[in-house]
């Protein structure tokens, strides 16, 4: 049977991407030698982390004045090497949910940081709107998607001050505005390839601004003087990642995912509306990620939750059980999951609900 995978990360990726990532693990760029096993200062490598490179700024149609590193350690590493290198005294953050709770407590470490708003006191369940931003913060750092309680920040809020994204599980899924931002940063296993890289995009002369001494592996500087090569790079990761962005630039860039990422949450969000059985946890529409749907059992069918979670997986379902902080339900549908899944997901949903 076919299997939909709807995992929140990691995550589906483009059949082009397994593909050609599969031939290069055994013969990479017709060296006859594996991906996993040529030396990251090979011609062949060196010219596989300049294309990444490369893309990324053509897709996301990056200013001059701005680098694309390729780094480890995840999102989670970046909570912290935010604040190293860009935070003087004072920093604002958004607090949208676990992710942006986390990046908080790194940035405690460095100075004050001013919690502009939060949605905590609903679950995370919204996207709080019309707050103030002190003029004398460094940056406001924002979680554009918030993959476990499905919400996202569809455009950036209006604000003063140069913005900081954590954009793990949405980057690459609709244009933006890299021009008012320091600095992005998205763990690759979402939206991008296997987890092991970390994509970083920051503005070259928001740099060099702070007092304090920053150990050579956690500053971006040293990353940016060697080409994200100043020690062994995930060398299978950023190839994989490539083979992602060649797949997205043949498919019409991130414009183009736009279209099919908004098709296909209204496809799953439309179901949520009708169906009685269920309901979505993010009710204002404007909140709604279009990158993970989370719904519940409406309170009148709380006990089908099991039954529900056994007849999707034997459709083929796989990956939709919710977060243990949210409960119920998320389907993630990032860029790589075809319409037919989602169609497949909802159908599944109508057959439930015409059982009960
Ligand atoms: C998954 C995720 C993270 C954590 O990423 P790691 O690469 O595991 O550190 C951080 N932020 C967001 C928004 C995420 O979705």
């Amino acid at each position: 049977m076919k299997k939909h995978n709807f995992y929140a990360g990691p995550s589906i990726l483009p059949e082009f991407t397994k593909e050609k990532t599969a031939e290069a693990v055994i013969n990479f760029a017709g060296t006859g030698l594996s991906v996993m096993e040529v030396s990251h200062r090979s011609k062949e490598f060196v010219a596989v982390m300049d294309e990444a490179m490369a893309l990324v700024k053509e897709l996301l149609h990056v200013p001059e004045g701005y680098s694309v590193l390729f780094l480890q350690g995840g999102a989670s590493l970046q909570f912290l090497m935010v604040p190293y290198n860009l935070m003087g005294k004072k920093a604002a953050y958004l607090n949208t949910g676990a992710w942006s709770s986390k990046a908080i407590k790194e940035a405690k470490l460095f100075g004050e940081v001013v919690e502009v708003a939060s949605s905590k006191d609903a679950n995370f369940n919204y996207i709080p709107k019309g707050f103030d931003v002190p003029d004398d913060v460094d940056y406001l750092h924002i979680t554009s998607n918030n993959t476990i309680f499905g919400t996202e920040l569809l455009k950036e809020p209006e604000v003063n001050v140069p913005l900081v994204a954590d954009m793990s599980s949405d980057i690459f899924s609709h244009p933006i505005d890299v021009a008012k931002y320091n600095l992005i940063y998205a763990g690759a296993q979402k939206n991008l390839g296997p987890s092991g890289a970390t994509l970083v995009i920051v503005k070259d002369d928001a740099l060099g601004k702070v007092e304090r001494q920053i150990p050579t592996m956690l500053n971006y500087q040293t990353h940016i003087n060697a080409g994200s090569m100043f020690n062994t790079p995930a060398t299978l990761p950023v190839f994989a990642s490539l083979q992602t962005l060649r797949w997205l630039k043949e498919n019409g860039g991130v414009e183009a995912m736009e279209k099919v990422n908004i098709e296909k949450a209204n496809i799953l969000y439309s179901e949520l509306d009708r169906n009685k059985l269920f309901v979505p946890t993010v009710a204002n529409p404007e909140d709604r990620s279009r990158m993970n749907v989370t719904f519940v059992m409406a309170p009148d069918y709380a006990e089908l939750e099991k039954d529900f979670l056994d007849f999707a997986t034997s459709k083929g379902m796989v990956g939709i059980k919710g977060h243990r902080s949210v409960g119920g339900f998320r389907a993630s549908i990032y860029n790589a999951m075809p319409v037919e899944s989602v169609k497949a997901l909802v159908e599944a949903m109508q057959d439930f609900e015409k059982n009960k």
